[in-house]
């Protein structure tokens, strides 16, 4: 029980009042899902609730026999009784914060979410409830993200390093979210720009939503070999193997993500770069953002939720750890 309106069980958070779920693990009556990424978004439940900035997002990942109710960032619906409304969380295009207000009480869900800068997705939008459930995934000092100006200046220079000397440019990032927000960044003038079948997947529905992407082609219309040598790839980590890379035989390799952060991380995955780019918030946004909340009471989850947990309660808030299911190298790091 994480307060009379939430409760924490196997299937994931639910409001027993309003009778929904919140990013459920299993199959459910009514989900309300935060966002896309595989590890809150799974097939299966019979009725959907997601942001309307998310919805086509959602259809793809859940497919076509998916029933998705959308909502306008901000309105509110009534559930027997129960406040909901959905607000940007800056994660992803189309990721939401849940706000549930039931009896004077006031609830916030954070999902996944982020501070800094992305062209492709509506801003965090910081929120003010009496309970406050946020993720973690980076919550430790050590994670500081860099200006993005900086790190997307930082991978147009290698591309253009690598271009001159005759090697294709291969980034993995993840296909929902990193992806496009890379692509919408970089400057297209230094040469063609590849991409993953995965990758092209969510490009088109991002173009459709009128989220403007420079030019790509997916690597298979695309055998010239020259064009090759100069080109950008941008492929999710999971192409990351012999039978994929065997396409580019000169080669520079480099992983965007906010686990590039720590040195180690970098050598094991044997990368020539790491670019600290994340659409997670770092340590600062993280306190930041739990900090603008008010919140009399605060549930950490995801990540490193028990040191989150433990500055919390050391500096006098009322803070626990909400279990989850999530992956441990979540989509979007
Ligand atoms: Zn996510
Ligand atoms: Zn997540």
């Amino acid at each position: 029980m994480i307060n009379d309106t939430l409760q924490s069980t196997p299937e994931g958070l639910y409001c027993p009042a309003g009778d929904f779920h919140i990013d459920p693990l299993r199959p459910v009556a009514r989900a309300v899902i935060t966002h896309a990424h595989a590890d809150h978004a799974r097939a299966g439940s019979r009725n959907y609730l997601c942001a309307r900035e998310g919805r086509a997002i959602l259809q793809t990942r859940l497919g076509t026999d998916a029933r998705i109710d959308a909502l306008p960032y901000g309105q509110t619906v009534n559930l027997n009784g129960v406040a909901l409304s959905l607000h940007p969380a800056g994660h992803i295009r189309g990721s939401a914060q849940v706000r549930i207000e039931h009896r004077g009480h006031t609830t916030v869900v954070s999902g996944d979410y982020k501070t800094h800068s992305d062209p492709t997705c509506t801003p965090l939008e910081p929120l003010r409830c009496h309970t406050f459930i946020s993720e973690s995934t980076f919550g430790l000092p050590i994670f500081k993200w860099p200006p993005v100006a900086e790190v997307m200046a930082a991978i147009d220079a290698w591309w253009r390093e690598n271009r001159d000397q005759g090697r294709t440019s291969i980034l993995f990032a993840y296909a929902l979210g990193k992806a496009q927000r890379i692509l919408a960044s970089l400057d297209p003038a230094i040469g063609p720009i590849l991409t993953h079948g995965a990758v092209e997947k969510i490009n088109r529905i991002y173009r459709r939503d009128g989220i403007h992407l420079p030019e790509t082609r997916h690597v298979d219309d695309a055998e010239d070999r020259e064009l090759r040598r100069k080109a950008l790839v941008i492929a999710p980590p999971s192409a990351d193997h012999p039978a994929w890379m065997r396409r580019f035989p000169h080669r520079s390799r480099a992983f965007a993500s906010g686990w590039m952060r720590i040195r180690g991380n970098r050598r094991r995955r044997s990368v020539d770069r790491g670019f600290v780019l994340s659409d997670h918030g770092d340590w600062e946004a993280l306190a930041g953002t739990i900090e603008a909340s008010g919140a009399e009471a605060i549930g950490i989850t995801h990540g490193y939720a028990a040191e989150m947990v433990r500055w919390l309660n050391e500096r006098g808030r009322q803070a626990a750890i909400v279990p989850s299911a999530y992956a441990d190298n979540p989509p979007g790091g």
